[in-house]
């Protein structure tokens, strides 16, 4: 579970836009771009280099 505060503070690293939570999946997903950001541990890697597309 990622708290919602952190949620609001992240951002697309690429587009700097918000993203959301897919929380079945376990990833981060940017609606603007379509990235997947992989969540370990319910730490968010929002590295771009980690991101699928
Ligand atoms: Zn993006």
């Amino acid at each position: 579970m990622i708290d919602n505060k952190l949620l609001e503070i992240l951002a697309c690293p690429v587009c700097k836009t918000s993203i959301e939570y897919d929380e079945a999946n376990q990833k981060i997903i940017c609606k603007n771009c379509g990235r997947k950001y992989p969540v370990r541990d319910g730490i968010p890697d929002m590295l771009v280099e980690s991101s699928e597309r």
